[in-house]
């Protein structure tokens, strides 16, 4: 399992994209505005997006992304995503007014969008890959996954703040490779972070103290622009622990 980081930012400018991951050829891990950053042919290869949430920065890309390869696919693009998250976006998005609802063109019989509810600890299998929602803490209704490939695993928190599962999880999974972990606000903002249901360095340093030494903590969902603050505070308090920026174009083998 390739695992491609598109976009890994809290936000945009300076060429910064939000989050969006390409698995493989054929999986998008959120659609965020990282996805503009594929080309024509690679959207059209696009079977499958996995949501963590319904946060605009989780899917913005993924209207234009479909109209784009409408008339282009023969199988429809389907959207995994919680039953409350793909409620959001049936009444918000995909209603006519801000989107056409895709899931009824080019026809209701044979649509370019089709639902499929998931539910967290239920892996879905594709061949050799596995991907299981796990649980989050967040503002509204969300997950993050444990990718499974051939040659270990991944977890993904998603946009998250402190919970132990995501913790009791990371300590359970014996073939763990990487941690990928937002941490969207420095110490400073911790009040917004709090409220927006978000990690700091304070909050996520403590849950870090968890984790298996020797597992890479790849950090994104930085907000623009304090991004050193962020690591500098991390690096302060989780001492010989590996922490490390989450860069866009990274590859992950697993
Ligand atoms: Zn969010
Ligand atoms: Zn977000």
């Amino acid at each position: 399992m390739r695992v491609r980081v598109l976009g890994c930012n809290g936000g945009i400018g300076d060429g910064r994209h939000t989050t969006s991951f390409l698995i493989d050829e054929d999986i998008l891990l959120d659609a965020g505005s990282g996805v503009t950053r594929l080309a024509l042919e690679a959207l059209e290869k696009i079977d499958h997006i996995f949501l963590t949430h319904a946060h605009l920065d989780h899917i913005l890309a993924m209207p234009p992304m479909l109209d784009s390869v409408i008339g282009r696919r023969e199988r429809p693009v389907t959207l995994h995503a919680l039953p409350e998250v793909l409620e959001v976006l049936k009444e918000h998005l995909f209603n006519w007014h801000i989107w056409p609802d895709f899931n009824r063109i080019p026809s209701k019989e044979a649509p370019i969008l089709r639902y499929s509810p998931i539910e967290v600890g239920q892996a879905v299998r594709m061949g050799s890959r596995e991907l299981t929602p796990i649980p989050a803490n967040h503002v509204v209704p969300a997950v993050g996954y444990l990718l499974r490939g051939e040659r270990g695993s991944l977890i993904f928190s998603g946009d998250t703040c402190s919970h132990d599962a995501l913790w009791n999880i990371a300590a359970e999974v014996g073939d763990l490779r990487h941690l990928i972990v937002e941490c969207s606000f420095p110490n400073a903002m911790r009040e917004i972070a709090d409220a927006s249901k978000h990690y700091c360095p304070a909050t996520l340093s403590a849950d870090l103290a968890r984790l298996k030494l020797g597992v890479p903590i790849w950090v994104t969902h930085m907000k623009p622009g304090s991004e050193v603050d962020i690591i500098v505070e991390l690096d302060d308090l989780v001492n010989s622990r590996l922490v490390q920026t989450l860069r866009e174009g990274h590859l992950f083998e697993i």
